[in-house]
């Protein structure tokens, strides 16, 4: 097993009829009476969400920013940030899914910033978000697991650039998480949510052993989980034990437990944010297009991993490793995510060698767990994507 640091301060509060908890929950983390509440583009106001939500800051002043769109802008973000600074807010409490939540870690690190926020979400040396306004989550969407994480993704549509953050100031102080949102979800997101949460599972589990035998384990039963009961919430979304099954799981596969002593890959994650950059494709429809080829180029590589996922999730026999990927495959189709590049759009030649280029001139030359995967295989499994 790998040395490990383990640390998840981030309260959740699971189940139906809790969102009068919320003004306990904030005062736990500021004595202010002064909330921002952060949305996107207004499912909250047709779900009751905003109405319950708001019913429980009665005794809040409160002040709105609504419009943070799927896949977070910076521009948009920034016009929070500027609110901020010119009238601040004690806490901050994001209403929505990833994206939304997301979005608000980016505001109430850069808030809290002095440098230009910018140079932090591209690396630039010595640029760090190090403070952040606290802040908490109304989860609408299970997917990301941002609710109990500290990362955050944010795009810039006029760079076409999609770049990560995190820190510790990234931890929201609580999450709320009520299953029954997931009944007014379209079944796109819904499919969505179950690829997201299956890929950041594979993506610390399709390595190599790690001697960690738990968290493998604790991998498989969310994969397992996620194979059985993502089906009945595409079909009912209504069905309460299916949705709570499913939020956990989203929860669970990218809170820290899983990383926790094995090796981690994300060369899908970082491939797919490019597509995402590039051609506005959902999240999850990235990865479902990435991951089964990447495991084809890195066959070797994952092997074995790939064999033991085929006989304990899929039931199969024998060196099993490409019908394995095939399965995959399947699962993702059977949601109704396309996994072809071709699906989604027709502009498609060039953004092999474009992604190729972005990532040697960032100097990304070594992605995946053994950091061996170079732009010109990230060039091939998109080509392999078509
Ligand atoms: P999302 O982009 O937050 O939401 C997608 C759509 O679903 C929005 O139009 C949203 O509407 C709608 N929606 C949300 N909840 C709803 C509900 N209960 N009923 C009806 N509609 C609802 O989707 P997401 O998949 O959760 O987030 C994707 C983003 O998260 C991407 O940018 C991705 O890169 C990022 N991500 C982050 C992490 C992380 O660890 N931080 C990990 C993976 C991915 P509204 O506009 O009205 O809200
Ligand atoms: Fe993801």
């Amino acid at each position: 097993m790998n040395n490990f640091e383990y640390y998840n301060p981030t309260k959740i509060i699971f189940g139906k009829d809790t969102y009068d908890q919320i003004p306990a929950r904030i005062k736990d983390a500021t004595a202010g009476n002064r909330i921002m509440i952060t949305y996107g583009g207004g499912s909250i106001k047709k779900n009751g969400v905003y109405d319950s939500v708001m019913e429980s800051l009665k005794d809040y002043e409160v002040v709105e920013f609504s419009g943070i769109e799927a896949n977070p802008e910076y521009d948009t973000l920034m016009k929070a940030v500027e609110q901020i600074k010119e009238n601040p807010v004690d806490f901050v409490l994001a209403i929505g899914g990833g994206s939304v939540i997301d979005g608000t870690k980016f505001i109430v690190s850069a808030a809290k910033y002095d440098g230009n926020p910018w140079d932090v979400l591209t690396m630039k040396e010595g640029c760090k978000f190090e403070y952040a306004i606290p802040f908490g989550t109304v989860l609408t969407l299970p997917a990301t697991g941002s609710e109990m994480n500290s990362g955050a993704v944010i795009s810039n549509s006029r760079l076409k650039e999609k770049r990560t953050m995190g820190g510790p100031q990234g931890f929201p102080k609580f999450s709320f998480l009520d299953p029954t949102v997931v009944k007014t979800l379209p079944k796109k997101q819904i499919a969505n949510g179950i690829v997201d949460a299956y890929m950041h599972t594979l993506e610390q589990y399709m390595t190599y052993p790690s001697d960690n035998l738990l968290q493998e384990r604790i991998a498989e039963g969310i994969l397992s989980t996620l194979i059985e009961v993502g089906p009945k919430v595409m079909d009912n979304p209504a069905d309460y034990k299916a949705a709570s099954n499913l939020m956990w799981c989203a929860t669970m596969a990218l809170n820290g437990t899983l990383r926790a002593g094995v090796a981690y890959d994300w060369a899908t994650h970082m491939i797919g944010h490019e597509l995402t950059a590039l051609h506005g494709i959902d999240h999850a429809r990235t990865l479902a297009i990435i991951a089964p080829n990447l495991y084809k180029v890195k066959f070797e590589n994952k092997k074995e991993k790939l064999i033991q996922y085929g006989q304990r999730i899929f039931g199969l026999e024998g060196s099993c490793g490409e019908e394995a990927i095939h399965r995959t495959k399947t699962f993702f189709e059977s949601l109704g995510v396309q996994t072809k590049l071709s699906d989604y759009t027709d502009d498609y030649k060039s953004t092999p060698k474009t992604i190729r280029k972005r990532f040697e001139e960032r100097g990304w030359e070594a992605l995946g767990e053994r950091k061996d995967l170079t732009p010109s295989e990230a060039e091939k499994i998109i080509e392999m994507s078509f």
